[in-house]
């Protein structure tokens, strides 16, 4: 065992005294280092704090919306589709009283009057119209589809002894009509009314043309309840609605015929009464469509 040399000494002390010190530089780098992660926890724990307040407040949001709108929307969706769905299938089905509102003759001058009025109480009627050319008579047509409405063929001249005169006249006709409502309004219509209805007496050849409408998929459409517009220009709007409302007694299905017609402004009149009048006896007004049954008269 040597002794230390003072000269071992002070080397070894310079060695402690340094050890000690790096030892402590190290120990206060960690602590600050520790002090520094600390720090930093403390602000990360505060905003994930804050994070998470957010998101709970954004879930209860969430949720707040999801229990009251989803539920309600899919609700009505339902209500709506089903109701759509029904009437898609056959309204006659779900509805009690069906009236359906039916203008011959036109369009005319006072086409607009009429679909006003239609307009005013939402109400789908149906035209059947005859061919009439021009720009404005071609605007009319179209105003009569644009706004709902059914439009049905009523032969292009709804001259009698030209329409009647044979079969192929008949279908020459009927062809015409068809092809310029297509034209002119876009719509590739099957629904007919004779002039004169199919009890007229203006040919002995009715049913041929029946058939020719039957075998080329139309359907025709007759009348159970006259307006009587027809008969005389002069006609008051009150006898009008009288007339149609003592025609309705006792029906549940009923089609009306009235004129859609420049000379026929007691038409006009009368009609928001008689719309008024259906609404009180509990009748739905609808438009026809190809489903709709059919009122036939007795061929003459
Ligand atoms: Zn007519």
């Amino acid at each position: 065992m040597g002794e230390l040399t003072p000269e071992r000494r002070v080397r070894i002390n310079r060695i402690k005294k340094i050890l000690v010190r790096t030892n402590f530089t190290v120990l206060f780098v960690l602590l600050a280092a520790c002090i520094g992660l600390l720090i930093k926890t403390m602000v990360l724990s505060e905003r994930i704090d804050k994070a998470n307040e957010e998101l709970a407040n954004a879930k209860k949001k969430l949720e707040e919306v999801s229990e009251v709108k989803p539920d309600d929307n899919e609700e009505d969706k339902e209500i709506e589709t089903e109701d759509l769905s029904d009437v898609s299938v056959n309204p006659e089905l779900v509805y009690e009283k069906i009236a359906y509102l039916t203008f011959d003759d036109g369009p005319s001058e006072n086409t607009g009057n009429i679909l006003d009025i239609l307009d005013k109480y939402n109400v789908k009627a149906t035209f059947f119209v005859n061919g009439k050319e021009g720009e404005v008579h071609e605007e009319r047509y179209r105003q009569i589809v644009e706004r709902g409405h059914s439009i049905g063929l009523h032969s292009y001249t709804h001259n009698f002894s030209q329409v009647y005169e044979s079969i192929e006249s008949f279908s020459q006709d009927t062809e015409r009509i068809h092809t310029y409502i297509q034209t002119v309004t876009g719509v590739d219509t099957h629904l007919y009314r004779f002039p004169g209805g199919s009890s007229t007496t203006r040919t002995t050849h009715m049913q041929e043309y029946i058939d020719y409408i039957h075998s080329n998929g139309y359907e025709y459409f007759d009348w159970n309840v006259s307006s009587g517009d027809a008969s005389s220009v002069s006609m008051s709007p009150e006898a009008i609605v009288e007339n149609v409302m003592n025609g309705v007694t006792g029906k549940n299905r009923i089609i009306v015929l009235m004129h859609d017609s420049a000379a026929k402004d007691t038409t006009v009149e009368a009609l928001p009464i008689i719309i008024e009048n259906l609404f009180n006896e509990g009748y739905e007004i609808l438009p026809i469509v190809e489903t709709t049954t059919p009122v036939h008269h007795a061929v003459n």
